[in-house]
Parts: C-alpha cells; structure tokens; sequence
C-alpha cells in the first residue's frame, strides 16, 4: 500500500460487531478476561488499549518501523526513550533542538547522572569530536525549531553505527510523509503527534517508531512501567488527523514557500529560514532527503525588538501562539515563547535573535496570508 493509502487503512481497523467505519474509542480502563490466565488480547489501559493499538500500528507502518507507541505527550515520548540509557552515559545532541528536548536533558536528566554534549550536527567532525567512549546515543532533529537546520539523517546514522551507538530523531517537523529516517539507518524516531500527525491544534500526543525487537520489547516495558501512555480519546483524534495527513503537509508546503518568497524580498526583513530556498545552507541535503521542504518558516526582521512586538500585535489571521502544524496559521516569537526555557547566552550562540519570528503556516489560502503579513509588517 502506498503512504496515502496507509494514512487510512493501517493496522487492525474493521470492526466486526457492527462494522463501524472510525474505529471506535474503547474508554476502558480493564478488560473483562475469558478465562483465569486467559485475555482476549488485552488487560489493562495502561499496558495497551485497541483504539490506541490501531493508532501505534498506523503511525509504525507510516515510518517504515517494527512497532509504534503512543504517548500522553512529545515530551513523555522523549521522556520514555532518554530512560533506555543509565546513569553514567553520554548523549550528543543537536544544539538547536526543541527547547523543551533541551530543557529535559539539561535541567532534568542531567540530574541522574547522564551527561550531553550539544554540538551543531552540519559536518561528521563536529560529531565525531563530540563522541566520548561512554556515548551511547545521538539525538538530532530536522530540521530543526526554530531555525530550521537540516542535518544529514544519512551521516549521523552512518557515525553511530559504525560506533555501536543508538540514533534518536525528532520528526515531528518533516513528519513521515516528508522524511523516513528508518530508511536511512535511524533506530529510534520519535514525534510530537501534537502537531502535524494530528493537525488540528487539538490534542497533545507522543509518539515513538522501533526498529528492533530488542528496541520494542525495551520501549514497551517503559511506557507500561513509567505509565506515559496516551488516552484512547487523543489516540482517536491523531488517528482522524492522520488520514489527511499527505494532502494537509502538500498545501503546508505550498502556502509555505509562496510565504518564503514573498518575506525574502520584503525590506523590513533580513532574513529568511527556509529549506526551500536556495540560499539556505541545508537545502541540497533536504532536497535529497526530503520529499518537500515543509510548513514551517521562521525571519528576521530589521530594527529593534519593538519592530517585532509591533509585527505580532498587527497580525490578524495569524495567531499569536505556540505550537504549530494545525490547520490554522500561527506565529510566534522563540526568544521569549518556545525557546525562552534556553538561557539568553545560549539562544545567541546557536542563532536564535530577538528578532526571530517563526510561522507555523496553515491550510488557509496563500493571498490570505501573505496580504495579512504585508499589513502586518507594513509599508516595504
Ligand atoms: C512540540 C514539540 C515537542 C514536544 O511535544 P509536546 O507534545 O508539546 O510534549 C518535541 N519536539 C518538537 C520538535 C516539537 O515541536
């Protein structure tokens, strides 16, 4: 089955009592067994329920994995996959990850006793100058928030598996229709299903995409032990969201560039992140690895940081708001938003100014859009 087809179809779907068509919501915490010692396949919520059964097979298959997992959030997600490693192990991660993955790992994990070295990944050296013998993981993302980095998936699974290291990839930005990183050696994908896997900017979820029986049996028994399951509720929402997933990232991408574009030549901007664009550094390695560049492109504006504040307050369809790849367009500022859990020093070193916006753009029409960016950024 191709992807599209996949989107809809995946895992164990029909329902044959009365053939509902949406796979039904089992809000059940137990389940009655059939016999002493005997289940028909299920327990107990928190170890597996159906409806969230039929979303993990969904999303597992998308991704090209062994087994898929869902979760209450991205973070329980990534919480679940840091605890596969022991005190005393080394990780090295991307410097331009999700503030709340850097947040996790240096404020929180630090603390037991695992140990992170954040490097930019856009060479092997600097990732190989950064692996000490204990290292045990390499976690990247790409392309990254905000600054929309792209890493070379290919290179990094390459230098771990050369080392005996395990791979973790945040798809959550390209989502599997644009990236399957299993395709080129990733162990581990792990998603904010929050975003564009639901779309809807109406639930938060996790997910997490195994490659071995070693690495599923291992996940299982965390979630199941560290109970950061998903409910069956939100897996039926991002299971609905999925459906539509290949032709919401199309039109993502498309109003995207059309943005890009139209921002790369507007006098009160300076700059432009967006993969798409020649002028970025990442875009031979996105367009190889990548079936599209896409929805999310973050600016600079020219002046001080009033020009911002001044930008966002104007916006109309925009909303000011954190999160992104829902239906509807949202913008942000990072430094004191999505990033402001990165100490100012640290934003600065890896790129993030105080005058960085970053749009998650929607599904509306592209004019729409781009007419109000252009009230909104004013005369240029
Ligand atoms: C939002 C996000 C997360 C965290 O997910 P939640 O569902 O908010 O817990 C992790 N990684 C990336 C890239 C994200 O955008």
């Amino acid at each position: 089955m191709k992807f599209e087809t996949k989107a809809i179809h995946a895992g164990d779907r029909p329902d044959t009592r009365f053939g509902a068509v949406s796979v039904p919501i089992y809000q059940t915490s137990t389940f009655a067994f059939e016999d002493v010692g005997k289940t028909r396949g299920y327990d107990y919520s928190r170890t597996a329920n159906p409806t969230r059964k039929v979303l993990e097979d969904t999303i597992a298959q998308l991704e090209g994995g062994k087994a898929g997992f869902a979760f209450a959030t991205g973070m329980a997600a990534e919480t679940t996959v840091i605890h596969l490693l022991k005190t005393g192990d080394h990780i090295v991660c991307g410097d331009d990850v999700y503030g709340g993955t850097y947040r996790l790992f240096q404020n929180v994990m630090n603390n037991f006793g695992l140990d992170f070295t954040f490097v930019r990944m856009n060479s092997r050296k600097a990732i190989e100058d950064a692996i000490k013998p204990n290292t045990r993981m390499i976690w990247l993302e790409t392309p990254s928030n905000p600054l929309l980095n792209i890493v070379d998936v290919e290179m990094v699974a390459d230098i771990a598996k050369r080392r005996g290291i395990l791979t973790a990839i945040d798809n959550t930005f390209a989502t599997p229709y644009l990236l399957r990183p299993i395709e080129y050696g990733i162990d581990l994908v792990v998603h904010s299903t929050t975003k564009y896997l639901n779309g809807h900017c109406d639930v938060v979820g996790g997910a997490v995409i195994t490659t071995t029986d070693e690495l599923t049996e291992r996940v299982q028994f965390l979630l199941n032990a560290m109970g950061t399951c998903a409910s069956p509720f939100d897996c039926w929402l991002v299971l609905r969201g999925i459906q539509t997933l290949p032709i919401r990232m199309e039109r993502h991408q498309e109003n995207a560039f059309a943005i890009a574009r139209y921002l790369q030549h507007h006098k009160a901007v300076s700059r432009v992140y967006y993969p798409g664009l020649e002028s970025h550094p990442g875009h031979e390695i996105a367009k190889r690895q990548m079936k599209g560049f896409g929805g999310m492109v973050s600016f600079e504006l020219k002046g001080s940081i009033k020009a911002v504040n001044t930008f966002l307050k104007r916006i109309k369809i925009f909303e000011l708001a954190e999160s992104l790849g829902g239906a509807s367009s949202l913008a942000e500022h990072p430094a004191t938003m999505s990033h402001a859990s990165m100490p100012p020093e640290y934003r600065a070193k890896i790129g993030i100014t105080d005058n960085m916006v970053r749009l998650s753009v929607g599904l509306e029409h592209a004019d729409d859009l781009i007419e109000d960016l252009s009230q909104a950024l004013g005369a240029g």
